[in-house]
């Protein structure tokens, strides 16, 4: 009896552990977490080291490709008209400028005084003493025939001059278009901190949105962070991005892998971002130089461009021509024009390289990236 009423017991207990680990492991459901999933790798062939004399390129280490996002926020706006649509944040910024000009040519009878202050604000605009004397020149003679004008005039005597100036006649178009089998090969050049990454990044997607496929290659593999930097821009924008997982990494050689896998893949286009110090001349030659021979040997390079910040003035002309030596310049980016009064610079620079403006910053967003438009830019100064 003693044994039947211990076994009941047990029976009784065991039953109620039992229920219990039950009712635990309906409560949680899935608890055991997936192993983490490495990212993916894409095995790396070193490129070869029969490069031309004087660079031979290391092997970057093993690349990592990273898939690109799911899916992309929002649908990129389409480049053309976007300046129009932008065209407010320049007014902003510029109207300071253009009212002056306006109302010093508004003043009746325009004495030297009057004059030297109009080509004043030019240059304080950082057109460039030759431009301004030379709008200055214009402007003065056809008053001078004209007789005295009203400001409605004035302002559109003004506009022509400037649109002039800025140029209507230079071949804007950016060459992004495959040749066939090869993808077109973009190599974005400049000092850090003027908008290099942002502008890969913005470009990847209005390509990406006029339907191309976009591969970011991440040759600034001298800050780390800088290849992260891009790697972000790739999954918020839905591009693959190329890069080395070794800090230091010969740029080269990433940039290769970059074009390699964009001829394996048939993207059309390649952005290839660069390290932007200017460490020296040569430095900088060598790097940029050796970067572009190594593509050469597989794609063409269609464009290089050069990226500046607008607010930098003097600085950024003086950077445009450390660049333009050490590497064939095919059209400029102007960055940050929504934060400065001073967007005769797109004169100057364009002057200073014989090269023109191609692209526009005008804000941190997705979209602030447009083709630049004189007529639009120059509107937009006079309000
Ligand atoms: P990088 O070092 O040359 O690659 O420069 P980044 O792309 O990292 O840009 C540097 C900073 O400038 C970032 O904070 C960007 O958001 C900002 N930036 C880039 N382009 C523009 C622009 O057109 N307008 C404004 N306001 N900021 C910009």
């Amino acid at each position: 009896m003693e044994y039947l009423i211990i076994v009941i017991v047990l029976v009784v207990l065991a039953l109620i552990a039992g229920g219990a680990l039950l009712v635990r492991g309906r409560r949680r459901p899935g608890r055991v977490a997936e192993p983490p999933q490495p990212p993916p790798r894409a095995p790396s062939a070193p490129p070869g080291q029969d490069v031309d004399a004087g660079a031979a390129v290391q092997a970057p280490g093993p690349l990592v490709t990273e898939a690109p996002a799911a899916e992309v926020a929002e649908a990129p706006q389409p480049l053309a008209g976007r300046m129009t649509r932008l065209r407010g944040r320049l007014a902003r910024s510029q109207s300071g400028f253009g009212a002056v000009l306006l109302g010093l040519l508004s003043r009746d009878g325009l004495d030297e005084q009057g004059w030297e202050e109009i080509e004043d604000t030019l240059v304080g605009a950082d057109l460039g003493a030759g431009p301004a004397a030379h709008i200055v020149g214009e402007l003065r003679t056809q008053v001078r025939v004209g007789g005295a004008r009203g400001t409605t005039e004035v302002r559109s005597l003004l506009r022509k001059d400037l649109i002039e100036q800025v140029g209507v006649d230079m071949d804007r178009s950016l060459r992004v278009a495959s040749h066939g089998d090869r993808p077109a090969v973009v190599l974005m050049v400049g000092v850090n901190g003027t908008g290099k990454t942002s502008t890969c990044g913005k470009l990847a997607r209005a390509l990406i949105g006029e339907g191309s496929t976009v591969l970011l290659g991440a040759a600034d593999t001298f800050r780390a962070a800088a290849a992260d930097q891009l790697q972000t821009w790739g999954q918020r924008v839905g591009a693959q991005v190329i890069r080395s997982d070794r800090e230091g990494a010969d740029p080269a050689s990433v940039a290769f892998d970059a074009v390699k896998q964009g001829i394996d893949d048939r993207a059309d286009t390649v952005i290839v971002d660069t390290a932007g110090r200017l460490h020296t001349k040569t430095g900088l030659m060598d790097e940029l130089g050796k970067i572009k021979r190594v593509i050469e040997r597989q794609a063409t390079v269609d464009e290089v461009l050069l990226v500046l910040d607008a607010t930098t003035g003097q600085n950024g002309l003086r950077q445009a021509r450390v660049f333009a030596e050490a590497v064939d310049i095919t059209g400029i980016v102007l960055t940050k024009l929504d934060g400065t009064a001073k967007g005769g610079i797109v004169v100057a620079v364009q002057r200073e390289l014989g090269v023109p403006v191609k692209l526009v910053g005008l804000g941190e967003g997705l979209d602030d990236l447009a083709p630049f438009e004189p007529a639009t830019f120059v509107d937009a100064i006079l309000g």
